[in-house]
C-alpha cells in the first residue's frame, strides 16, 4: 500500500531512501525511517507519526548544543557569526515596511532579538522554558510567548506584526499549511515574513543522501526545496520576493555529510579524514551557495503577502 503524502495527501509518493535517527554527525538509535518524495507537490518527507510523544521522545537533551572545536575554530566560529548577523540584518533592514514590530518564531535564547537594533519592538516565541527564562532574566526589552503561534493559546496575536522571522523551523513543522495560514494572518498588509530552511535539491543532499547533515530524521519532518515551497506558500497567499542561499551557516554541513560517507572503525583515519575534509567542504559549499542559491545547503526566503 503506498504511503500518502504528508502535506497534500496524494497517495502519488516514491520511497527515496531509508535514514538512521542521526542529528548532525551524531548516531541517536537505530530506528530507522522512510524518505519519501511526493510526485504531486514536489515536497520530499520524513514518514513518521509527529503525535503528543514524538517531541518528548525525539528531542535530546544535546539538541541545541553548538559544535565545539578548538582555539582556532571557535575563533573562526565567532567571526562568521557575526557575518550572518550581518547578511540577516541587511535583509532585514533591506526589505522592513515602515513599522518596527519584529516576531521571531523559535528564538532561542533571544541573541538575535537583542542584536537587533533597539528601534524594533522586538516579540520571541520560544517552547523551551529554559530559553524562555533566560531570556526574562537577561533581556528585559523582549516580550517572549510560551505558545507557538498556531496554538489557540498563542497570547500574541491582539496585535500584527512587520518583520516575522523563522531560522530553521518550518522543517520541523507538522501541519505547515495551517502553520503558514497562521502566520500569513499574523504578517502586516506591507510585512515581510524572512525564513531559512535546509535545500532537499542541494549538492549535499544529491550527493549523500542518507547521509545528508540536514536530513536529521526524524525531527526534520519535511524536506523543502524551491518549488515546495513555493506551492506551499502560494496556497496561503504569500509570495516569494528573494532567494539566496545562506554561505555562512553551518559551514561545517557538506564536510560533516561527506565524511560520513567515507567514516571507517579506525579513529585516527576518522580524524585525518576530518582535518582534510572541514576546509575544502567549507570552501565548496559557500561557494556554491554564493553561485547558485537552487544548489546552496540553505537556503533563505524572502516573502510578503500576494496582494
Ligand atoms: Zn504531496
Amino acid at each position: 500500500m503506498p504511503t500518502n503524502c504528508r502535506l497534500c495527501s496524494s497517495s502519488n509518493t516514491k520511497l527515496l531512501f531509508i535514514s538512521k535517527n542521526m542529528h548532525g554527525q551524531h548516531l541517536l538509535s537505530n530506528e530507522e525511517f522512510n524518505v519519501l518524495e511526493c510526485k504531486n507537490c514536489k515536497v520530499t518527507f520524513t514518514d513518521v507519526d509527529a503525535n503528543s510523544d514524538f517531541y518528548n521522545h525525539y528531542y535530546p537533551e544535546n539538541y541545541y548544543d553548538k559544535f565545539q572545536g578548538n582555539k582556532l575554530i571557535e575563533g573562526l566560529l565567532g567571526l562568521l557569526e557575526k557575518l550572518s548577523f550581518k547578511r540577516k540584518l541587511g535583509l532585514i533592514l533591506r526589505h522592513k515596511p515602515e513599522g518596527n514590530r519584529v516576531l521571531e518564531i523559535g528564538c532561542a535564547q533571544g541573541k538575535f532579538l537583542n542584536d537587533l537594533p533597539s528601534t524594533f519592538k522586538k516579540f520571541g516565541v520560544e517552547i523551551n522554558a529554559n530559553g524562555r527564562r533566560y531570556i526574562q532574566e537577561h533581556y528585559p526589552e523582549i516580550t517572549v510567548y510560551q505558545d507557538g503561534i498556531e496554538s489557540e493559546n498563542f497570547s500574541g496575536c491582539s496585535a500584527k506584526y512587520d518583520i516575522i522571522l523563522m531560522w530553521h523551523v518550518l522543517e520541523h513543522i507538522k501541519d505547515p499549511s495551517a502553520f503558514l495560514q497562521q502566520l500569513s494572518s499574523l504578517l502586516n498588509k506591507n510585512g515581510v515574513f524572512i525564513f531559512e530552511v535546509p535545500n532537499r535539491n542541494s549538492l549535499g543532499f544529491r550527493l549523500t543522501r542518507e547521509k545528508w547533515f540536514h536530513l536529521d530524521t526524524p525531527r526534520h519532518l519535511f524536506h523543502y526545496n524551491q518549488i515546495s515551497i513555493k506551492q506551499l506558500l502560494n496556497h496561503q497567499g504569500l509570495k516569494i520576493i528573494g532567494y539566496s542561499g545562506n554561505a555562512v551557516d553551518y559551514w561545517h554541513d557538506f564536510a560533516t555529510s561527506i565524511r560520513k560517507c567515507f567514516s571507517t572503525k579506525i579513529p585516527i583515519i576518522n580524524k585525518v579524514l576530518y582535518f582534510i575534509l572541514f576546509p575544502i567542504g567549507f570552501t565548496i559549499r559557500s561557494l556554491v551557495s554564493l553561485i547558485s542559491a537552487q544548489t546552496a545547503e540553505i537556503n533563505t526566503y524572502v516573502v510578503k503577502h500576494s496582494s
